[in-house]
């Protein structure tokens, strides 16, 4: 069995959006882990990207901490 050449494409194209969270929005560059803070709930970690001199603060959605936390609340 063959897969559609469509489906290939959309499925090598996807991943790829996660990926790029950890490089520079800027340049394009990989991006250094400088400092990261789940206080929230939320996985926020800070990027140095060597090249502009800047940081950038990566969104990573829900801590893994909480996520954990809530299967085993949905557990039950
Ligand atoms: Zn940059």
């Amino acid at each position: 069995m063959k897969w559609p050449a469509w489906l290939s494409v959309r499925f090598l194209r996807t991943p790829a959006a996660k990926k790029s969270l950890t490089l520079c929005p800027t340049c394009g560059q990989e991006m250094r882990l400088v400092d990261r803070s789940s206080m929230s709930g939320d996985d926020m970690r800070s990027y140095r990207c060597d090249r502009c001199q800047k940081e950038h603060i990566v969104d990573f959605g829900i801590a893994t901490w909480k996520a954990m936390s809530d299967a085993r609340e949905s557990d039950k």
